[in-house]
């Protein structure tokens, strides 16, 4: 026998009142995913100061910054260098020589040769190199060096790129992190 003042409703239900319902689990990750990034932030800090000092210099130079919560960083744009074009990221900061951080990008993998792919979205690859920095903190960029640098054989541009063709695997190794 069931109740129906009791009957369990489905997440998100219109309750009487017009309030919505959500699923303590929900809640929860929710809740989880906040106070990751926070501390993540706070961990990367040094990083994130650096690039913003670095991006306010090019705001000078005709550069644009917005904030893109998506990505979890103050986006450059616009960025006046002169090297290889394309986008860097520091802790929560990204500067990038493009008009526009949403456009594509070729894998390392094909650009070495190696196989075949399409490209991917340069934003989503950024983004896996924010979170592998809001894992790492201040040893991100002592690891990244080490494991080769900005190279088809780095494990962490093969995560972000990786990330970037299934939005997911942006950690270069085995657990912690899925
Ligand atoms: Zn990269």
């Amino acid at each position: 026998m069931s109740d129906s003042r009791f009957a369990p409703l489905p997440d998100g239900a219109a309750m009487p009142g017009n309030k919505q319902v959500r699923s303590p689990s929900v809640g929860f990750v929710r809740w989880w995913r906040g106070a990751w990034a926070c501390l993540g932030a706070l961990w990367t800090l040094p990083n994130t100061l650096a690039g913003s000092l670095l991006g306010l210099l090019f705001l000078l130079l005709g550069a644009r910054v917005r904030w893109r919560g998506d990505l979890w960083a103050w986006v450059f744009e616009g960025v006046p260098w002169r090297g290889p074009g394309g986008a860097i990221t520091f802790g929560n900061t990204v500067l990038c020589t493009l008009p526009s951080l949403d456009t594509t990008c070729r894998t390392y993998a094909h650009r070495a040769g190696q196989c075949i792919e399409p490209p991917v979205s340069l934003a989503l690859h950024e983004r896996a190199h924010v979170l592998q920095y809001m894992a790492l903190g201040p040893f991100f960029l002592p690891a990244y060096l080490l494991c080769g640098g900005v190279s088809v054989r780095n494990v962490f541009e093969r995560a972000a790129d990786r990330y970037a063709r299934e939005q997911r695997g942006w950690w270069p190794f085995a657990a912690p992190f899925p």
